[in-house]
């Protein structure tokens, strides 16, 4: 590809909008630009990195024995209602109606279409294991699309769907595609962790996130992990906790004046003690229901996993005004800070759900919201003055420091860009749309399902994330756009030009991507669009020609050399042939 005829502006500054080094460099480096909020134009550079990244999935997944298909990205209602998810996929979800009014969705994701086509066609148990998979534009209708391709609306997937006579059989196929992922993003360039997760609106018990482990803010997960193997996404992590003051001083229960005491802070302020003496009272709406979550105040509420304890699809923390209705239905005259479990019943024509975390259950003498403006009870006790609430689980954010589970050595965090998942789905689409095949017995049994997604923009945007410096992207040689470029530094000089373009041809002859800076401009500005582009091989033929010699730089290293045409082709020829 000649320079001059390449479809590529690079922008001399970074996109306003832009938070995270990949968008930045991205749309600077002129690979993306953005269609609407979450939707992207990914453009000739960008399609070539999709397309490889694409091309080492799909290399690896028919390795591993999976079979590609596509099935299409407008998807009919009724599935969604035979998998129950129609009405339990919440706003991530496009929904919209055809010309004769029939309800329809973009797809976010296609378990309930492959399990129809299973069902079509999957009826024996000599037909079984299967894996199919597909390539795709997916579109979820995202919260807070950010971060450029790291969390678009519209974003290309990699989703794959095993079936299995049962559970040995996934979980030979669920260790098969974790081998197969780990090989994926190695040759992505890309050093990923396995951590435990929460499986989400996808459903299923045991999943595991592949993370790239970063410590900018791009890393939307905090990963949990251990020196012992243990990790896993915060929304899953379980820990023990070390040891807090738990016993109040107050021998006696009692009401006290806690005068403008809104948050933990000032009440622990006012009253002089730790917030491991206070159990803290959070309200939340989960769907459309009130859930109210006591914790221990030193800690933090895991949305999902609280989500999760009550079996609700969308969670968000109550406002001020509600919290106040909350107690006025229940017929106390409250504030927001002054709120507790005792006899708060029912809220919006729903029952109020309570579930206590476990940091809860031993402390004593404790200090809890009594429902009244201005007031808390001190001195209180579980089973006395206040009852333990029926559910007592694990709804707790983790903290580093917090105890391995496996191991009890301290736990350590940090941020994680999760590229792709794996779950073990079991029967949760098998069961509920009648997806069955005969067994050796004749009998009718639903197939024992998984599922495996990689987000392949993500993982592209991720290299990125990972793979730069100050001056631009660094590629691994594997996704590149192109693996090398040639610069002459002045298209009027006849040798230079000349041997530029020998050394072109002869890359392209042994099959390099290689790029011929013909264009008519300043060295500097050449070599500034090719640092910022990320070439990982640049060749410069300048005034050194004359001595027979050019300069060979490579992006990863920086180190420049002087050496002969021959030898710096010949460099890139080997590289390029090894990675493939
Ligand atoms: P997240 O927690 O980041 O929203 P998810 O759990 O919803 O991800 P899956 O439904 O399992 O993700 O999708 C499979 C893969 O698709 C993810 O591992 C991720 O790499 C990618 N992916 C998911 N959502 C997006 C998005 N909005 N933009 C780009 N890639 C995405
Ligand atoms: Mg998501």
């Amino acid at each position: 590809m000649k320079m001059s005829k390449m479809f590529v502006q690079t922008l001399r500054e970074f996109p306003s909008d832009a938070e995270v080094i990949s968008h930045k460099l991205l749309v600077r480096a002129g690979y993306i630009r953005k269609l609407s909020m979450g939707i992207y134009n990914y453009l000739p550079l960008m399609w070539r990195v999709i397309k490889k990244v694409e091309n080492i999935i799909r290399e690896e997944m028919d390795k591993a024995g999976a079979q590609e298909l596509l099935m299409p990205f407008v998807q009919p209602k009724e599935l969604w209602e035979e998998s129950g998810r129609w009405g339990a996929y919440g706003g991530e979800l496009m929904r919209l109606k055809d010309r004769h009014g029939r309800e329809m969705c973009l797809g976010p994701t296609h378990e309930e279409i492959i399990t129809a086509i299973a069902r079509d066609g999957l009826k024996s148990y000599k037909q079984l294991p299967v894996n199919l998979y597909q390539i795709q534009s997916k579109f979820r209708d995202e919260r807070r699309p950010r971060f450029g391709l790291l969390r678009g609306r519209e974003f290309i997937m990699k989703d794959a769907y095993s079936f299995d006579i049962n559970q040995e059989g996934l979980e030979k196929e669920y260790k098969n595609m974790w081998e197969a992922y780990t090989r994926i993003f190695k040759r992505c360039g890309l050093e990923t962790k396995a951590v435990q997760s929460d499986s989400g609106a996808i459903g299923g018990s045991v999943s595991h996130e592949f993370m790239v482990i970063t410590d900018q803010d791009s890393g939307e997960n905090d990963v949990f992990y251990c020196d012992c193997d243990y990790a896993a996404n915060s929304n899953h992590a379980v820990s023990k906790l070390p040891e807090a003051k738990i016993v109040g001083e107050w021998k006696e229960a009692q009401i006290i004046d806690t005068p403008n005491t809104h948050s933990i802070e000032e009440l622990t302020k006012f009253l002089h003690i730790p917030a491991t003496l206070i159990v803290k009272c959070l309200v939340y709406i989960v769907d459309k229901a009130p859930v109210l979550a006591l914790i221990r105040a030193d800690r933090t509420v895991e949305e999902t996993k609280l989500m999760n304890a009550v079996g609700g699809t969308d969670i968000r923390i109550a406002t001020a005004g509600e919290i106040e209705e909350i107690m006025k239905v229940n017929g106390f005259d409250g504030e927001k800070g002054f709120i507790g479990p005792n006899g708060i019943k029912e809220y919006n024509g729903y029952k109020v759900q309570i579930v206590a975390d476990e940091t809860v259950k031993d402390m004593k003498n404790f200090v809890i919201g009594i429902n009244k403006k201005d007031v808390h009870g001190i001195g209180y006790n579980w089973g006395k003055e206040v009852e333990l609430p029926s559910v007592v689980t694990d709804i707790r954010l983790a903290e580093a420091g917090d105890i391995c589970p496996v191991c009890g050595k301290p736990l350590k965090v940090t941020r994680g860009i999760e590229v792709g998942n794996i779950f073990q789905l079991g029967t949760k689409y098998s069961k509920p749309m009648n997806a069955v095949f005969l067994d050796q017995n004749g009998k009718s049994q639903p197939y024992v399902m998984g599922c495996y997604g990689i987000g392949v923009t993500r993982t592209a945007a991720a290299a990125v994330e990972a793979h730069h410096d100050e001056h631009g992207i660094i590629w691994p040689l594997s996704i590149a756009p192109y693996h090398a470029v040639v610069i002459p530094v002045s298209t009027k000089d006849e040798l230079q030009m000349k041997v530029a373009n020998d050394i072109y041809q002869t890359l392209l002859k042994h099959g390099v991507e290689a790029v011929l800076d013909d264009r008519d401009e300043r060295a500097g500005v050449k070599f500034k669009d090719a640092d910022l582009i990320g070439f990982p091989y640049r060749i410069t033929v300048g005034k050194t020609i004359t001595d027979g010699l050019v300069e060979f730089k490579s992006r990863q290293s920086e180190e420049l050399s002087n050496i002969k045409p021959e030898e710096a082709a010949e460099i890139v020829i080997t590289a390029v042939h090894q990675e493939k």
